[in-house]
């Protein structure tokens, strides 16, 4: 196997929402973009980084921890092997989420040859940023791309995460000419990414391309205000309220008016 080695914060054991079945979802460390409703922003920084108590006590205090450790391949493996059991029952297998999977290329690469060599489905969760290279090595080994899109205006996309979405469009072109299975997740954030013309844009995209066989809806929620205290990052989203469930329901039809599969949460 591989030696390689990469940074992780996260194993979810018995995941549900994270593509069919029960599944282990690997959380990788690291992600180029800066979303304002990231709900993980403990997966931004590259590095391990100090996470301070939820009470705001110094750093000896018993719930103050380093998020994201090194590990080998070989590691995460016999971690995914463990729920083999699991996975033949339920259709399941591993997901690679983060931050962005993606930017730890070779490390993903090798997990994902990995699993392919036991057999265990594999799907990856993404921004999509990434350069085409590393989108072509990985293509013929992942089962399903559980790709998010956000913003289809590129300025407004620039505003609200920090990059252009001009290399996740072609990505996911690339994908999807390639016959990839794909699933969209499309975060529903009130003031952002719910408005008219983002929606239609969204579902002419997705209409488009041959290969998508469903939108998850997910709703923007205020969980993470504790993380992003902890982590002493900024919140541009503190007072923002999650969208009602009027609204979700009024997104779903529209949606699916659009002929599109349309599921609400993950
Ligand atoms: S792409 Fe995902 S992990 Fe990265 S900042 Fe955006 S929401 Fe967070």
């Amino acid at each position: 196997m591989s030696p390689a080695t990469g940074t992780i914060f996260r194993i979810k054991k018995y995941a549900l929402h994270d593509g069919p079945g029960i599944r282990t979802t690997v959380f990788l460390k690291g992600c180029p973009l800066s979303c304002w409703w990231c709900h993980n922003p403990e997966g931004q920084n590259r590095q391990p980084e100090p996470m301070a108590a939820k009470n705001g006590a110094g750093p000896s205090a018993a719930d103050a921890e380093t998020i994201g450790r090194r590990v080998t391949v070989a590691e995460v493996v016999r971690e995914i092997e463990k729920d083999l059991v699991f996975y033949d029952s339920s259709g399941g297998g591993s997901t690679f989420s983060g931050g962005e999977p993606l930017s730890q290329p070779a490390f993903l690469h090798a997990l994902l040859q990995a699993c392919r060599e036991r057999e265990i489905h594999t799907a990856v969760d993404t921004s999509g940023y990434a350069p085409v290279e590393t989108l072509a090595a990985l293509l013929g080994l992942v089962d399903l791309w559980l790709f998010d899109l956000k913003i289809l205006d590129e300025s407004a996309h620039r505003r609200h995460t920090g990059v252009s979405n001009r290399p996740i469009l072609r990505n996911l072109r690339q994908i999807a000419a390639g016959s990839g299975k794909v699933v969209i997740r499309f975060a529903l954030v009130p003031g952002i990414t719910d408005d008219n013309d983002n929606l239609e844009q969204l579902a002419r995209l997705v209409r488009s391309l041959g290969t998508v066989s469903r939108i998850d809806l997910l709703p923007y929620h205020a969980a993470a205000a504790g993380k992003y205290r902890r982590l002493g990052k900024e919140n541009k989203l503190r007072v923002l309220k999650p969208p009602t469930a009027r609204r979700v329901a009024a997104v779903e039809n529209f949606l699916t008016s659009r002929g599109l599969q349309v599921q609400v949460g993950g």
